[in-house]
């Protein structure tokens, strides 16, 4: 497959687990098996920006603590949602947090 960063045919997808260093710093998680591009010419292991927010954007909206501190791709994406309700339970908890995004690192 093409490669995001060198726009060359010499990527693979592999399945990478993931720590995920949450912004307010107060939880990291291991997301087990993301689908990651390995690219032979970057020379390189990288999780692409759509994936990124996607599971950032599921990080923010299932419930962490139902799932633990490692959990795969896969669980994390079939996790049920929090209702509204609950979620802006969860942002007044974490108001004067900046809501910068995550990272991961493999
Ligand atoms: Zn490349």
């Amino acid at each position: 497959m093409k490669c995001e960063w060198c726009e060359q045919e010499g990527a693979v997808e592999v399945k990478k687990d993931c720590t995920w260093i949450e912004p307010a710093g107060k939880a990291t998680v291991v997301v087990e098996q993301v689908p990651a591009i390995d690219c032979s010419i970057c020379q390189d292991i990288y999780i692409t920006d759509e994936l990124t927010e996607e599971v950032e954007e599921a990080l923010n909206s299932v419930d962490l603590e139902e799932l633990g501190e490692a959990f795969s791709y896969e669980e994390l994406m079939n996790a049920p949602r929090l209702s509204i309700f609950d979620l802006y339970k969860k942002e007044s908890e974490h108001k004067g947090h900046s809501r910068a995004s995550g990272a991961c690192k493999f």
